[in-house]
């Protein structure tokens, strides 16, 4: 134990004040005790747990009484709350956004956005397209003990090929940069820009798989999500929003295990501030909220044109065909990864994740299954293994909430405190 901590161990309560904002060696032990914790599996919720955390991984989780806690150990108490491994965004953005302009990438802007994720709860994100090196950067320096953001993952530039030999160049270029995932939009944009051709993403994704990288695609038609299963798509990074998803879609997607990842508040952010919206009062949300950029979304002549504008109307429908595939494809088996699209200007950072599990809740899944899906599914649907869960060798992410999001989905607003590898969260 450092020698502040030891200096603090003297005068009782202020240990935890002094000892937890210290950065974590290698090998320090914190037991985090009392909690209930739901581990993001299909166990059972334990009581009166601890998580004996080291070196910034879970070590051992369990009842108090399974649970040895090693002398030296620095002890936080986390009685009366419900303990849940911290949300991963599966398709979110970072870098670009400076209020509401768009381009603004830099290392700045990436440590900020997972600062803001990461205040409400949001431990990992899936950056799904327009990241470049220094998003690279965040996330080859995230193993460690000591990280209090977000982890990023990232899929680099999104992909707009003309020919199947532009495809296979940038997807090379892609493997260069070491990206995560490639991205690809197939897409017209409710008919106002020309749609990738299908020989250009057939060659994105075969190239890709030869070189052993999965593909997320951006879709909106229920046609193109099977054409790009057809062609080996790997995620499908947004809702169908023409039409009701049918059996044939539902069997491919099961047969070839893709997940879907809803994105459902991307919608509404695309219809909302036709008028000002009820969480703009929210202390929640203003908290992390830039107030430029939400007085400039109040402006009558901006909201006037929001609400004039064809494609927010039609967008506003997609949503309600968007919640009830959710509710179809979840019902049918297939798996759901949580993911928002938030990043770009008015898609706000950590508060849209927790309203989007609302409205997964509101779609018809049970707290359980938006739960799952924001935590063990979003990871494992994009091949996280060291986060979702709160299992023994995985990072020590998690929020301790000061209500039961089991009961009420709702709950996870109720924050306490959010920890990523088992260090505080600024917020
Ligand atoms: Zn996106």
């Amino acid at each position: 134990m450092k020698a502040t901590s030891l200096a603090a161990l003297s005068i009782g309560a202020v240990v935890l004040v002094l000892a937890f904002p210290q950065a974590q060696t290698a090998d320090a032990v914190r037991a985090f005790t009392g909690a209930r914790v739901f581990d993001g599996t299909d166990r059972a919720p334990i009581e009166n747990a601890t998580i004996l955390v080291r070196g910034g991984r879970i070590v051992d989780v369990g009842p108090a009484g399974s649970v040895t806690v090693p002398p030296g150990a620095v002890r936080q108490a986390l009685s009366g709350k419900t303990v849940m491994p911290g949300l991963v965004n599966a398709h979110g953005h970072v870098g670009n956004t400076q209020g509401l302009q768009q381009g603004h990438y830099s290392a700045k802007n990436v440590d900020r956005d997972l600062r803001t994720y990461a205040a409400y709860g949001v431990t990992s994100v899936f950056s799904l397209g327009d990241d470049q090196a220094a998003g690279i950067a965040a996330r080859d320096a995230q193993s460690v003990p000591t990280l209090d953001r977000a982890r990023l993952f990232v899929a680099g530039p999104v992909l707009a090929p003309k020919t199947p030999a532009e495809a296979r160049q940038l997807v090379a270029e892609d493997q260069a940069m070491k990206v995560d995932i490639v991205k690809i939009r197939v897409d017209d944009n409710l008919g106002t820009t020309p749609k990738m051709a299908p020989e250009v993403y057939r060659a994105v994704i075969d190239e890709a798989h030869k070189r052993g990288l999965r593909v997320a695609v951006h879709l909106f038609y229920l046609a193109d999500a099977k054409a790009v299963l057809d062609a080996g798509a790997d995620f499908i990074a947004h809702s169908i929003r023409d039409k009701d998803v049918d059996a044939d879609v539902i069997a491919t997607l099961k047969r070839r295990n893709v997940c879907v990842c809803p994105t459902l508040t991307r919608e509404v952010s695309t219809f909302v501030y036709e008028s000002t919206p009820p969480w703009f009062s929210d202390p929640l949300f203003l908290k992390h909220a830039d107030p430029t950029t939400v007085a400039e979304l109040k402006e009558p002549a901006r909201q006037q044109a929001m609400h004039d504008s064809t494609s927010a109307q039609r967008y506003k429908v997609a949503l309600e065909q968007a919640s009830r595939n959710l509710k179809a494809l979840s019902d049918a088996g297939v798996k759901i990864a949580m993911g928002t699209d938030t990043g770009p200007p008015a898609r706000f950072q950590g508060y849209f994740e927790l309203m989007e599990l609302e409205l997964m809740n509101k779609a018809g899944l049970s707290p359980r299954q938006v739960l799952t899906a924001a935590t063990r599914d979003a990871a494992s649907c994009q091949r996280l293994s060291d986060v979702g869960t709160l299992d023994k060798g995985k990072w020590a992410d998690f929020v301790a909430l000061d209500a039961d999001p089991l009961a009420d989905v709702s709950n996870v607003r109720k924050i306490d405190s959010v920890w990523i590898a088992g260090n505080r969260v600024a917020r």
